[in-house]
């Protein structure tokens, strides 16, 4: 299969771009080659796909059903209640409203945990996303928990052959208040002897630091560090509630940031110290987090929370600028989740999307990385190609309508079981 994409404009000149199988094989002024698929690039430019770095996409069921509540109580009475009684129906429907979702504002990888791994494993496949997936564990500091616990984890990571190579198998420990340090080892030991990244939430509220202060009389990050839990293969969600000596823990162990300004924002969760980490060099990138406390899953809003969160945090409009922010959300994530892409260049993956200039927010172009971040919502995105193949074009996705009746019918038996 190959795509030639002709007079699209990559950084303000007009060229022509080849994908060949899952790859950009050639970029120039004028390419002649026979393709399988010509796309008429005039009027649009090319940008590498966003990435989704922490979310829980199957959540998508739950957007709007629980709002302007504390994190405990709208956890504890509206969400786990609800998820308790979620199907692997459910979970794949779910997931793939957000794939829909993701499409449509121009991201084609996310990093998920959640329940039910086949379902979200088996819809993101289908939609033709790349995906890193975790199964949440928990084991709930009982010795019944961690066995249950290793053998989900083998399970799931032998059965997560049956999928594409875009479709990745995660270790996900939820949190250091629901899994014990004993999985925790041994999940580590797991992930060295297969090559494995580990996916965890950490330091994301106050309270999670007092409890931890109480339980393990160390502060998050410490605590994971006394037993040699952080490392180069660790990528943890928030990071909000991280002192200077944490956050040099976090640099001298190489441990992957995700920030997910939206939904700290909307829970009071806090702000994250976005310019320490860049300071010391710690690689970060953005997520959504789920949809039920951000409420979407658009990449190019996520960008713009968190430029702006950052400069009034810093008191400096000069600070996360909108080049470091894009960076955030494409060729850091790529390289956090070892994907060869989150740029626009020969040899690189063609995860890409096409964005119409003459959507309204990108008018009249001054600054195209600006406007992206600043002005347009994903609705710009015309085109979005994963692996070298289209996922959609025209703003069309394949099985749209099914998907969205679909995710209704399972909300509706969901909530009436
Ligand atoms: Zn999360």
């Amino acid at each position: 299969m190959s795509i030639l994409i002709k007079n699209v404009k990559l950084n303000d000149l007009e060229q022509d771009i080849l994908i060949q199988g899952e790859y950009i094989s050639k970029i120039a002024n004028n390419i002649e080659f026979a393709a399988d698929k010509l796309i008429d690039g005039s009027g649009k430019a090319i940008l590498p796909s966003f990435m989704n770095g922490h979310t829980h996409a199957a959540m998508n069921l739950l957007r709007g059903y629980a709002d302007d509540m504390k994190l405990m109580d709208w956890l504890q009475n509206k969400i786990w209640p609800l998820e308790a009684k979620l199907t692997e129906e459910d979970v794949y429907w779910g997931t793939k409203l957000a794939c829909l979702e993701m499409i449509k504002s121009g991201t084609t990888f996310f990093n998920d945990m959640y329940w039910h791994f086949h379902g979200t494993a088996r819809a993101a496949d289908e939609m033709g996303m790349r995906a890193v997936i975790s199964e949440a564990v928990i084991d709930n500091f009982s010795e019944k928990g961690q066995k249950e616990a290793r053998k989900m984890v083998e399970k799931l990571h032998n059965e997560s052959s049956r999928y594409s190579d875009r479709i990745q198998y995660v270790l996900g420990p939820h949190a250091i208040y629901t899994v014990s340090k004993e999985t925790l080892l041994w999940l580590k030991e797991y992930a060295q002897e297969h090559n494995l990244l580990i996916h965890t939430h950490l330091a994301e509220t106050q309270s999670e630091v007092e409890q931890s202060l109480q339980k393990f009389g160390k502060r998050p990050v410490e605590y994971l560090n006394e037993f040699g839990f952080l490392g180069p293969n660790l990528v943890v969600a928030h990071a909000i509630w991280v002192d200077d000596k944490e956050m040099q823990l976090l640099a001298d162990n190489n441990v992957k940031i995700v920030h997910t300004p939206a939904s700290n924002m909307k829970l009071c969760s806090g702000i994250m110290p976005l310019s320490k980490k860049l300071e010391k060099e710690i690689l970060t990138c953005l997520g959504t987090d789920g949809a039920s406390s951000n409420n979407n899953l658009d990449i190019a809003e996520e960008m713009k929370i968190a430029s702006l969160l950052h400069k009034v945090n810093t008191q400096d409009p000069l600070h996360a600028n909108a080049g470091q922010i894009f960076q955030l959300a494409t060729r850091n994530a790529a390289r956090i989740f070892n994907v060869n892409a989150g740029e626009i260049a020969t040899g690189k993956l063609a995860d890409l999307i096409l964005v119409d200039l003459n959507d309204v927010s990108l008018v009249p172009g001054h600054n195209l990385i600006s406007d992206m971040v600043y002005s347009a919502n994903g609705s710009c995105v015309d085109t979005t190609i994963c692996d070298g193949k289209i996922l959609m074009q025209n703003r069309k996705v394949a099985g749209e309508e099914e998907i969205i009746a679909s995710a209704r019918r399972v909300t509706k038996e969901l909530l009436a079981r």
